[in-house]
This record gives structure tokens, sequence and C-alpha cells, in this order.
């Protein structure tokens, strides 16, 4: 078993919805006390309530992480509210497809404005709260597109997600001496309604991908996540760890052809 890390406190960004609700759920069921922040007031209120109504304790924050006023707001607001932060998921990120030829500027500065200056941007906000401690936890959701595989009209978005990497070890180097680990959960194909909107068929092909059968669920990532914040993780830094189901692992389809004739 785990130490407890009841009472600690946890902003996650992006977590109106999707992995990053998961991911708050999780630790207010460890009784972690929660900021959750998405531009949609409504959407993260909802989210504050739920875990509010379960016994837990959250406030809702607005902000976008690609305004430095709202990260350094909803730092002093996590501070005001649970006197400190204990642990950062950076999670907020968007994924709209446009293939090369098609994709704008403004596009490809949506996405890395998103993923990666708000990864920066976030990070940033909460390291005075954390020094100051000389104790904290950045956990970075990336995702295995960029670090690991590619797919046609993400290239922007494979970009954000592998340069959140670069940025993590960097940053795990500069914060070690402060008692603060930054790590990364690299999420393979998730159930969430952000990937719901990418269709049907999407979703069937994924699932026929995966040599576990299935889309991961947002609880598989938020586990992920918990661990990484957990006292047992703490010599664990600048590392990244995938959870796909085995997504990546096969060469070719051929090897998933072989995987089901002998199952
Ligand atoms: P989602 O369901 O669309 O949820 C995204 C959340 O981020 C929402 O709460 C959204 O709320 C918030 N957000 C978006 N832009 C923001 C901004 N500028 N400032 C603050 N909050 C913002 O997406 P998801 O599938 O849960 O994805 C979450 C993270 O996991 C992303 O970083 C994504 O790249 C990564 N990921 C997802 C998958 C997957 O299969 N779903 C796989 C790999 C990696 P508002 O729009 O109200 O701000």
């Amino acid at each position: 078993m785990f130490s407890s890390i009841k009472g600690r406190s946890v902003i996650v960004t992006g977590s109106g919805r999707g992995i990053g609700r998961g991911i708050a759920r999780r630790f207010a069921a460890e009784g972690c006390r929660l900021l959750i922040v998405s531009r949609t007031l409504s959407e993260a209120q909802r989210v504050a309530d739920e875990i509010t109504a379960a016994g837990g304790t959250a406030r809702a924050f607005a902000a976008d992480v690609q305004r430095a006023a709202d990260m350094a707001a909803m730092a002093q607001a996590a501070v005001t509210a649970f006197g400190g932060i204990d642990i950062l998921c950076a999670n907020a990120g968007i994924f709209p497809a446009a293939k090369l030829g098609s994709m704008t500027e403004s596009d490809f500065d949506a996405v890395i404005g998103t993923n990666l200056k708000g990864t920066f941007l976030a990070v940033s906000a909460c390291l005075p709260a954390m020094k100051a401690r000389k104790a904290g936890r950045i956990i970075l959701t990336s995702s295995i597109t960029g670090p690991v595989t590619g797919y046609p009209g993400w290239a922007h978005y494979g970009a954000s997600k592998a340069g959140q990497l670069g940025f993590m070890r960097t940053a795990a180097i500069e914060l070690a001496p402060y008692n603060i680990t930054v790590n990364s959960v690299l999420p393979g194909n998730i159930a969430t309604e952000g990937l719901a909107g990418l269709g049907a068929e999407y979703v069937r092909s994924m699932e026929t991908s995966v040599p576990l059968g299935r889309l991961g669920s947002v609880t598989d990532i938020a586990n992920a996540a918990l661990f990484f914040a957990t006292d047992e993780a703490a010599y664990i830094t600048g590392q990244s760890l995938v959870i796909d189901g085995g997504q990546v692992l096969p060469e070719s389809l051929a090897a998933l052809d072989e995987m089901r004739s002998v199952s």
C-alpha cells in the first residue's frame, strides 16, 4: 500500500471534463483538496460540485493556460484556498486535426500555445509556492502521439506533446534542488468527450489497434498520475510512463493478426 496523500493541495488544469476530470476525482478520492481549472467555469464548477457531493474538497477556477496572468491567479487561488500547492497536474490540451498543406499558422500557434506554452505557464506560476516549501510534484499529460508515434493531421499536436517531454527533462534537473519532481503520463487512446468528438469510426479503429482490446479509461491515466504524486515515487523524476494498453508495441498489423490467431 502507498502512504496517504490526504489533505494535499492539487491543481489540475483542464479538469472540467475528460482525463483532467478523472485525475481530479481520483486525487479527491484520496482525500486531496482540488482546484478544478478550465476556461469554462460552469464545467469546472460541475466537477467541483461532484467532488464536494461525494464528501471531498474542491473549488472551481476559470483560467486559460495560454495566459500568464490567469496562471498566476490560479496559483494564488490554490494558495489562498488550501495554504499552498503540493501537486500540479498540467493536463489542459487541445487536439484539432489539420494536415500539412492546409494547417495554418494560427492552427499551429493555438496547439503549441495551449499544450506547450500552457504547460510552461502553469508550471512557472506554481513554482514560487512549491519552492517556498521545498517540495512539489508536477505531472504533465503528454501523449503517445509525438513522443512515440505519429498520426496524419497531428504534426502540430505531436510537436507540442514531444515538446512537453523536452521541457520536462530540463525542468526536472532545475527543480531537483527544491525537491520538486516532474514526470509525464503518456496516454494512448482514452475514452473521453474529446475523443468521442473524433467520430465513432475513429474510436472503433483505435479499439482494434490496442492489444488489450479496449480504449483506456480516464481512471487508467489518473492512477498513473496518482502514482507519480505518492511519497513512494519520491525518487522518480524526468520520466514518462506510457499508458496505452500496449498500443505502441505491435511492429506491424501482422503482429496484431498473429496475436488474435492464437487467442
Ligand atoms: P477534453 O475532454 O477535450 O478536455 C480538455 C480539458 O482541457 C477541458 O476541461 C478544457 O476545458 C480544458 N482546456 C482546453 N484548453 C484550455 C485552455 N486554454 N486553458 C484551460 N483549460 C483548457 O480532452 P482530454 O481528452 O481529456 O485531453 C486532456 C489531455 O490529455 C490533453 O492534454 C490531451 O492532449 C491529452 N491526451 C488525451 C488523449 C485522449 O485519448 N483523450 C490521448 C493522449 C493525450 P475548456 O475548453 O472549458 O477550457
